[in-house]
């Protein structure tokens, strides 16, 4: 069991031993991840193949490959903005048991929790223990939380390379469910071996209690983001990210 940050690698970047990392690649894991030199970190090559690397000046120095069996074959970061009280402690629970990759937490124009420093201790420990419980082979990265918008530019700049899906849930509004587009997804998984080679990633983004402000959507569509409903009723904070995620797992586990 290990907390270690993943990153996606095309194939290719894996030669004799060592991976070519890309300058986006060395930013995010030196600039906002702060890795140091001997580090670790893993990288998937979004077929299945998952190694154990450590980063070695601009490049990462494969220690082994790992088998992985209780893993999603996709990467999913939750952006959730905070709710109040100690909502956040069961998301984290709940969606580790899930599957979930990262966390991203974030402090919306309408968030009203402004965490400790502790919490975010707090948020890892229950991280572990669900990790553990649930018998998953890596523990979920908990991020520190951050403006929505810078959220937003981190959530971009990491993944500008790869085949990304990003949603952000809107309570009101006529949008598709995403339950639609997963499906769509799915089918051009199957019947793309092009698809399938690259690396598989949904973002999904939930407002606080009060919900999102019309330019926090509009900012996330300009980020490449798809507002989508969850269905016709209106869930709490807390039930959202728990109902996306079990979506989102179903679609890709199934
Ligand atoms: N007060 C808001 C309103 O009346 O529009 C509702 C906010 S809801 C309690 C909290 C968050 O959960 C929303 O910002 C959204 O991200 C998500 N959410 C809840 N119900 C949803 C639904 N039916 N479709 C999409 N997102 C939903």
């Amino acid at each position: 069991m290990s907390q270690l940050q993943r990153i996606a690698i095309a194939p290719s970047q894996l030669q004799q031993g060592q991976i070519l990392l890309t300058p986006e690649q060395q930013h995010y894991l030196l600039r906002v991840l702060r890795l140091r030199e001997g580090d670790r970190f893993i990288a998937m090559d979004g077929q299945g193949k998952w190694w154990l690397t450590q980063l070695a000046g601009e490049q990462g120095q494969v220690l082994e490959s790992l088998l992985v069996q209780t893993e999603l074959p996709v990467s999913i970061t939750l952006m959730m903005a905070l709710p109040k009280g100690n909502g956040f402690d069961e998301v984290v629970r709940t969606c580790t048991e899930l599957g979930v990759t990262t966390i991203a937490p974030v402090l919306s124009d309408r968030t009203l929790l402004h965490p400790s420093p502790q919490k975010l201790e707090r948020w890892r420990r229950i991280a572990a223990e669900a990790a553990e419980q649930s018998e998953r082979s890596f523990v979920p990265i908990i991020l520190e939380p951050v403006a929505f918008n810078t959220g937003l530019s981190l959530v971009i700049s990491h993944l500008s390379l790869v085949n990304s899906q990003k949603y952000i849930c809107e309570a009101r509004g006529d949008y598709p469910h995403l339950l639609n587009y997963l499906n769509k997804q799915q089918t051009v998984n199957n019947s793309s071996a092009e698809w399938s080679r690259k690396q598989k990633t949904v973002v999904i983004a939930t407002g606080p209690e009060g919900g999102w402000t019309p330019i926090e959507v509009e900012n996330a569509i300009a980020s490449g983001f798809q507002p989508v409903s969850l269905g016709r009723r209106i869930l709490r904070a807390v039930t959202a990210p728990i109902f996306a995620l079990s979506l989102i797992t179903a679609a890709y586990e199934v």
